[in-house]
C-alpha cells in the first residue's frame, strides 16, 4: 500500500508483469510491421515510460515523435482535447503507431486519430497499456492492448494523481 497525497493506493501490476507484457506487444507489433517504415508517436506525459521499454525492442525501421494534448470540459461542451504540444512531422501515407498508457473514454485518442486522417495518414493503429473497456465510448478499441483493467483510477509506471508517481516503476490501483 502506498500513499500519494489524500489518497492510498494498492499494489495491481508488477514491474514483472508490466514488462512481461510489453514483450509480447513489441513481439506483435514486430510481427506486423516487419519491413514496414513506421512513423511512432507517443502521447505524453503519461506514457513516456511505457513508450521508453517499448520502443527498445522495435526491430521494423521507425521514427519517434511526441506530442503532448490535454483533454478539458467546459460549459457548452464535453471532451474538447487541446494540443499543448503538436506534431511536428509530416503524416502523409505514412504507417503510423499512436503509443498511449491509458485509454478510458477514448476521446483523447479519438481527437488524435481524427486529426490523423484529416491529415491523410496512410494507416493508423493504437498501442495502448491499459485499456478500460467499461469507461470506453468510442468506436473501435485499440488494436494493441497491454491490459484490459476494470474502471479504477491507477497511478504509477508514469502515470500521475497530480502530477505524482509517475516514477513508480509498477502500477497500484486506488484503493476502495
Ligand atoms: P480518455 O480521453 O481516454 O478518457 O483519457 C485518456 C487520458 O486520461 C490518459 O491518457 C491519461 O492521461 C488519463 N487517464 C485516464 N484514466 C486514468 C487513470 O486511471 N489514471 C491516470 N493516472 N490517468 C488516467
Amino acid at each position: 500500500m502506498i500513499q500519494i497525497n489524500d489518497k492510498q493506493f494498492e499494489l495491481f501490476l508488477t514491474k514483472e508483469q508490466i514488462q512481461d507484457k510489453i514483450s509480447k506487444v513489441a513481439a506483435q507489433l514486430n510481427d506486423d510491421y516487419a519491413d514496414k517504415s513506421v512513423l511512432v508517436i507517443v502521447i505524453l506525459n503519461g506514457s513516456f515510460m511505457f513508450a521508453s521499454d517499448l520502443i527498445k525492442q522495435l526491430k521494423f525501421d521507425n521514427e519517434v515523435s511526441f506530442v503532448k494534448l490535454q483533454s478539458y470540459n467546459d460549459f457548452s461542451s464535453l471532451g474538447n482535447v487541446l494540443e499543448l504540444i503538436g506534431l511536428n512531422t509530416d503524416v502523409e501515407g505514412k504507417d503510423v503507431v499512436v503509443i498511449d498508457d491509458i485509454v478510458d473514454t477514448g476521446i483523447t485518442i479519438n481527437s488524435m486519430l481524427h486529426k490523423l486522417h484529416k491529415k491523410n495518414v496512410g494507416s493508423v493503429n493504437v498501442c495502448s497499456l491499459l485499456f478500460k473497456p467499461d469507461a470506453f465510448k468510442g468506436d473501435e478499441a485499440p488494436k494493441y492492448v497491454g491490459f484490459s483493467i476494470p474502471n479504477k483510477f491507477v497511478v504509477g509506471y508514469g502515470m500521475d494523481y497530480n502530477q505524482k508517481g509517475r516514477s513508480l516503476t509498477e502500477i497500484y490501483k486506488l484503493k476502495d
